[in-house]
């Protein structure tokens, strides 16, 4: 593996040999919560994926308004001249513009992902230490369903790519690589974007307590550590969602990477370890209200709140759709405050109160799809208010999750100052919660302490609302 450092990558990382692991990564220095380990500004392989084509850039991958799409190929969109261009000339747009123009429909993002690498980087003709070094897993593979795909996929990039048919194998070879380790690019929100293939950072094995992190900004990729990780540990990321039950996690592991996972949690089948010197957070403690409301909420098994999600979020419908991801913030076990899920879930909700706060009282919008939530209780909170409150628990926060320099949080910072001003003319409560902002203590407390307590009374309401759903 290529460890060579270029000014613009840098890594706290090294390979290491594992037993049990083959491969895996190893600190090479004292990490903190938040510390990026690997920071990728060019990964290996990334692109957008088909869905979100006209959501974000293809080459930034920003979520940006007014996109513009290439008037040659007419099948990826960038938000700026200066986008396009490099699109075209560092990232290999001018070698597949020709052929995505002869095409009637978009390819599938695998082999539009395939093609860009046999033109440009030449991976046809053998194996890259690169990632040829990587589990492919491909005799298990050979013998899934999915293999009649993986072949298909090979031979349409060859086709489509104009390479030469011998490059099938080693193309083969790669693709399960892809398989097996490719990221999903994700917007703060969560929405997936794009897909990542990056064989450095897919070194890093498996834990469903792990210590690190991949994110996003952008097409930047960052391993962050999670906890506080000394010289020398292994860097762990998880495979799949670490909030899932033991036998979830075992069957999802197994059937994608073909392994049986050996770590504290599932050896013991307990929850998350606590985390050590995290620095706790008083303004998200005083949303949560630890040990108090969160106890008294059933639990509704995973996938049916995320149905249930995923069908208000479709209608629209701002106030069921804030009832739920209420629920799923207050409901969530991620042990450290800035959590990169638990901040994505925080700034979900802050959208939601962004679509709330625009829309004038009593509008039939504010209580659409919410039946079941007492309509007063809707109609009292003060949602101007409340968006400045969420706001500064994910300025607080993302430093941690998404990185002090992130587009992210620049946003945020950007948002709240817009927020701040239109409080001015509504009296003292904007100048107040600023002045939490600066002091969790400060006297502006009792307005956040407010709202919060609105919120978790409308959580409580979240269990009706994804029984519905869950009955049609
Ligand atoms: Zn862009
Ligand atoms: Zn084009
Ligand atoms: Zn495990």
């Amino acid at each position: 593996m290529d460890f060579n450092t270029s000014k613009s990558e840098s890594y706290a990382a090294r390979v290491e040999s594992y037993a049990g692991f083959g491969n895996g990564l190893a600190a090479t220095q004292d990490l903190k919560e938040g510390d990026v380990i690997i920071r990728v500004n060019n990964p290996f392989l990334i692109l957008v994926e088909k869905a979100a084509l006209e959501l974000v850039c293809s080459q930034c991958f920003y979520e940006k308004h007014g996109l513009k799409r290439c008037s040659g190929c007419k099948v990826v969109w960038y938000c700026s001249a200066s986008c396009q261009s490099t699109a075209w000339k560092a990232s290999g747009h001018k070698l597949e513009c020709p052929i995505y123009q002869r095409l009637p429909d978009v390819l599938p993002t695998e082999v539009r992902g395939l093609v860009n690498l046999l033109l440009c980087k030449e991976i046809g003709t053998k194996p890259d230490p690169k990632w040829a070094s990587l589990e492919g897993h491909v005799a298990s593979l050979r013998k899934q369903k999915e293999w009649n795909n993986i072949v298909l996929q090979a031979n349409a990039a060859i086709k489509y790519s104009g390479s030469v048919d011998t490059y099938i194998e080693t193309v083969v070879e790669l693709l399960c690589r892809m398989a097996t380790n490719a990221f999903r690019v994700t917007l703060p929100d969560s929405t997936e974007t794009g897909l990542c293939f990056e064989p450095l950072v897919s070194l890093a094995n498996h834990s469903c307590d792990p210590n690190a992190i991949v994110m996003f900004d952008g097409r930047k990729m960052f391993l962050r550590a999670l906890k506080f990780i000394d010289e020398g540990d292994q860097i762990f990321i998880s495979y799949v969602d670490t909030t899932s039950p033991r036998d979830v996690r075992q069957a999802e592991i197994q059937a994608s990477y073909f392994f049986t996972c050996k770590c504290e949690r599932c050896t013991n089948n307990s929850g998350f370890a606590p985390v050590v010197n995290s620095k706790p957070s008083p303004r998200l403690d005083l949303l949560l209200d630890r040990g108090n409301s969160i106890a008294q909420y059933p639990d509704p098994k995973e996938t049916k709140v995320r149905n249930a999600l995923s069908h208000y979020r479709s209608k629209d419908d701002p106030s069921p759709t804030l009832v739920v991801l209420l629920y799923i913030l207050l409901t969530s076990p991620y042990v450290q405050p800035h959590h990169p899920v638990r901040v994505s879930t925080l700034y979900q909700i802050y959208r939601q109160i962004c679509i709330l706060a625009t829309h004038p009282e009593g509008d039939e919008k504010l209580l659409a799809g919410a039946e079941h939530v007492p309509k007063k209780l809707l109609m009292d909170i003060d949602y101007i208010s409340a968006s400045q409150c969420i706001l500064i628990l994910l300025i607080e926060l993302a430093p941690k999750s998404h990185g002090a320099n992130s587009q992210f949080l620049r946003n945020l910072s950007r948002d709240l100052s817009a927020i701040v001003e239109l409080q001015e003319p509504r009296g003292e409560v904007g100048e107040k919660l600023q002045e939490w902002a600066m002091d969790a203590s400060a006297e502006g407390k009792m307005y956040s302490n407010h709202i919060f307590a609105q919120f978790r009374e409308l959580a409580a309401y979240a269990f009706k609302l994804i029984e519905d759903v869950s009955g049609v």
